[in-house]
């Protein structure tokens, strides 16, 4: 008797004695508190950002060119591709822009799909 006491603790409620990590005691049934750890699993809820929706971004980048980045909150992109849009349309003018615009717009699409699913999941990438 005694030799692990280390490894035992008592019951909150009838005061027997639990082997460590015992969920319910065996003489009473009360269920025991966790000490050890229970505290770091108190995480908050990773829902606690609306999610967004990629086919949105696409829809607002097939409308103009960035808006898919910016509706995902990636401003800077967002306006990157705004600006580089309006260039591309610009250069229409010379032609150029015929072959730059559709990159511009196709990219503003796939990428405002990403951004939403980087906001979407920032821990996947
Ligand atoms: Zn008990």
């Amino acid at each position: 008797m005694g030799k692990n006491g280390d490894l035992e603790s008592s019951c909150v409620n009838c005061g027997s004695s639990l082997k460590i990590g015992a969920t319910y005691c065996p003489r009473c049934g009360y269920h025991q508190r966790p000490e050890l750890g229970s505290e770091s699993q108190g995480l908050a809820p990773p829902q606690s950002r609306p999610q967004r929706s990629p086919a949105i971004a696409v829809v607002l980048a097939f409308l103009v060119p960035g808006l898919g980045h910016m509706y995902a909150a990636e401003w800077t992109t967002g306006l990157v591709f705004l600006l580089a849009g309006i260039i591309a349309a610009a250069s229409m003018a010379f032609l150029v822009g015929f072959l730059l615009y559709p990159i511009v717009w196709i990219m503003g699409m796939v990428g405002g799909a990403r951004a939403v699913e980087r906001f979407n999941f920032p821990e996947k990438f």
